[in-house]
């Protein structure tokens, strides 16, 4: 499967997207080709260890074999179904979704993370009846209307003002400022367990208890976006489950669907009957992304991935840990979910990186995150350990 093009070609097709693409990404200097397990390939046919995984998507790696079986076969026999008949690929796949976390047991099928966290915004104002939604300082829940209402970045959401109104945010990890807003006008507070786009900031036990404590006393409901760190990422299938929260909505997305868009909403009992015709979408829940979700569900169990994120996981952190660079200022994360806090811009370290084989993303301005697939083995951790001390050091 030789995807190699020569330099006029790339250099052609390059200047094409930069120039017909919408504009709103900021590309780097790679056309990627190819990608299989923990490795992705540039047109040029160079060889990288991915640690962007497509934004953490690539959880059980690029191209599972399993993936792509399901996939193909599935896409041989029915690619779309609306909600409003019954299919057997999604009959599977909901009951597989409503069987991991005990309470947690009906499931609203989405394509992408943005749209998991609409639907958990609107469940949640529709059960409680109350309007406000309170998150995170620093949180990322995606760049539709809602989902960007509680998205803190100024940057994000300045452009696209006013937004949804009755969006508060507060302190991460500070649960007296919780406390101050949090009310009986209260609908949902809106947490990440390890803050992704944010720079990689792990909530703290007491501060995620506290808050689902102060959530059930003001009667509002508790939703995790496990969009970044669920699917095995952070050492457990969801990062809540560090935690033992019992929390009442979560949002999944990225690793779900093996590379496939797909996005989902859990839910537990204090989420209110839904009503046909309440919510929708013309996608969601589709066959296609059905059986790619219910292939990763099955890799996850048979490969013990989970486990391995937390092996792999402690192992890396640890590695990159000793790069005692001056320019280091922490080493954060859970799982295969790192970030390292630099003192100065990321960029330049990220550019270091690939230049060593290694492709990581930043988080914020100074943080450079690692996502690999949770296949990453103890020998390419050390790759990525090396690299790192090599730019670092
Ligand atoms: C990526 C992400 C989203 C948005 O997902 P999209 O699929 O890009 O819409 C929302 N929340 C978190 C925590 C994320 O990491």
């Amino acid at each position: 499967m030789n995807a190699q093009l020569s330099a006029a070609e790339i250099q052609a097709l390059m200047q094409a997207e930069a120039r017909h693409d919408s504009g709103v990404y900021a590309k780097r200097d790679i056309m990627l080709v190819r990608g299989q397990g923990t490795r992705v390939w540039d047109a040029s046919g160079r060889e990288y260890l991915d640690c962007v995984g497509g934004h953490g998507v690539a959880v059980v790696g690029h191209n599972h074999p399993a993936v792509v079986t399901a996939i193909t076969q599935q896409a041989q026999r029915l690619m779309i179904c609306p909600g409003s008949f019954y299919n057997d690929t999604r009959a599977r796949l909901l009951q597989r979704l409503a069987a991991l976390v005990p309470g947690l047991e009906r499931v609203f099928l989405a394509n992408s993370g943005t749209e998991a966290v609409e639907a958990a915004i609107k469940f949640a104002r529709y059960s409680t009846g109350r309007p406000k939604i309170v998150a995170a300082m620093r949180g990322f829940h995606g760049r539709t209307l809602g989902a960007l209402s509680a998205t803190w970045k100024k940057a994000y959401r300045q452009p696209f003002e006013p937004l949804v109104p009755e969006f508060v945010h507060a302190a991460f990890n500070k649960l007296e400022a919780w406390e101050r807003v949090v009310d009986e006008r209260t609908a949902a507070v809106l947490v990440e367990v390890v803050q992704g786009e944010g720079g990689v900031h792990p909530a703290t036990p007491e501060f995620l208890h506290g808050l689902q404590r102060l959530a059930r006393e003001r009667g509002a409901l508790l939703i995790v976006d496990e969009i970044q760190t669920g699917m095995g990422r952070t050492g457990r299938l969801f990062a809540f489950q560090h935690y033992d929260l019992e929390p009442d909505l979560v949002t999944v997305a990225k690793g779900l669907g093996g590379g496939v868009p797909i996005g989902a909403v859990l839910m537990g009992p204090r989420v209110r009957e839904l009503k046909p015709g309440l919510h929708g979408s013309t996608f969601g829940g589709n066959p296609l992304a059905a059986a790619a979700a219910l292939a990763v569900l099955q890799v996850l169990e048979d490969e013990d991935l989970p486990a391995r994120a937390a092996d792999v996981g402690a192992y890396l952190r640890a590695g990159l840990t000793r790069v005692s660079g001056s320019v280091v200022r922490a080493v954060r994360g859970l799982g295969l979910m790192l970030g390292v806090e630099v003192r100065t811009k990321a960029a330049p370290f990220l550019r270091a990186l690939a230049e060593r084989g290694v492709l990581a993303l930043p988080a914020g301005m100074n943080v450079v995150r690692f996502l690999p697939p949770l296949t990453l083995s103890h020998n390419e951790a050390d790759r990525i350990i090396a690299a790192w001390a090599d730019v670092a050091g």
